[in-house]
């Protein structure tokens, strides 16, 4: 249920709503908006149905929570999410370049393409040190002694680092290094780790499944702000369809269809969603265009040697000419850069 406060309802009124829903077990979530205040009753409705809040000083009227996610909804929460990295914004009108290699494979591959991320203005580096591959064979990351080159790297270049947490247990570890935890496509459903960053203060980088609607989306982030957590940027990185042209095809209508439905920013993973670097460059301009809040792209010093994903990767050369373009194009789109 959702609780709108009249415009001029005091701090005292909307405590002791919130104080009445949680008497009967059920969680009070309170949205301060510019002008009025919502307090969203997250638990049993056949229990919290039970409670004269109508008729509580202050309140204006009780609706229902029309989706099956509550947190997340832009209903509870009318205004804009903004997640604040270190300083790095992201949402609200704040646009976020994320860029990096795809995995962490040395000090030098690393390295050389944070400075080159860094000179030509991206936001937050990117980088795996525990890889979700597809192949028990295939190269599996660098981890911790990647996510140490990534410190290396924030501390040279003053960036924020996004990296990917794929195990539970690995929870400490990754916290001592990542400023963003990213969850990768194929764990968007692994409600267990889901939980357990819903318990850190980390902000989350939430990859959408590749077979996942935007509703299984919502209700993975859901997991993550019930526990506490609502740092969460979700990510659109290509779902699966029969076409076999590109890797994943990019669901650019996700981005309108869920800043309608969510409070939450959304960046595009265009590298992913294509498999080619060719197509980066216009998808991530097609993103901007459609209301992403930020891109996450891979790059790489010598992509041809690269150790995974090199075909999508940009060469850290080229990086700087593709982010001024997109600066061009989030400027039109009356944002700012991070
Ligand atoms: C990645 O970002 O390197 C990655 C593995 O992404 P995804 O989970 O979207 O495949
Ligand atoms: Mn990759």
């Amino acid at each position: 249920m959702m609780i709108v406060m009249k415009p001029d309802a005091t701090e005292e009124q909307v405590r002791h709503v919130a104080e009445r829903i949680g008497s009967v077990g059920a969680r009070a979530h309170i949205s301060q908006g510019e002008y009025v205040t919502i307090v969203g009753a997250i638990g049993d409705d056949s229990v919290i149905a039970t409670l004269p809040l109508e008729a509580m000083p202050g309140v204006d009227k009780v609706l229902p929570i029309l989706k099956p996610y509550k947190l997340v909804s832009r209903q509870l929460h009318p205004d804009d999410t903004v997640i604040d990295v270190n300083g790095r914004s992201l949402g609200g009108g704040v646009f976020a370049l994320i860029a990096g290699p795809c995995s962490v494979e040395s000090e030098e591959q690393y390295m050389r393409a944070a400075r080159q991320a860094k000179a030509a203005g991206a936001s937050m580096l990117r980088g795996g040190a525990y890889k979700p591959r597809t192949s028990p064979y295939s190269f599996q990351g660098m981890r911790e002694d990647g996510l140490k080159i990534m410190a290396q790297a924030r501390e040279e270049t003053g960036l924020p680092l996004v990296t990917e947490l794929m195990d539970p247990r690995d929870v400490e570890i990754v916290l001592r290094y990542a400023d963003v935890i990213q969850i990768g496509t194929r764990n968007m459903q692994n409600f267990n780790l889901l939980s357990e960053v819903g318990k850190v203060e980390r902000p989350i980088l939430l990859k959408r499944g590749m077979s996942a609607t935007v509703e299984e989306l919502l209700m993975a982030a859901e997991y993550v702000l019930k526990e506490g957590n609502d740092k969460v940027i979700l990510c659109e990185r290509g779902i699966r369809t029969f076409e076999t042209a590109t890797r994943f095809t990019l669901d650019l209508s996700a981005i309108p269809v869920i800043k309608k439905s969510s409070h939450l920013p959304v960046v595009v993973d265009p590298s992913h969603a294509t498999g080619k670097r060719d197509l980066v460059l216009p998808l991530s301009l097609a993103s901007v265009a459609v209301g992403a809040d930020g891109l996450i792209v891979e790059t790489h010093p010598e992509p041809e040697n690269a150790l995974c994903d090199g075909s999508q990767s940009l060469p850290t050369d080229e990086f700087a000419a593709f982010a001024a373009e997109i600066v061009r194009y989030v400027k039109m789109a009356g944002k700012r850069m991070s």
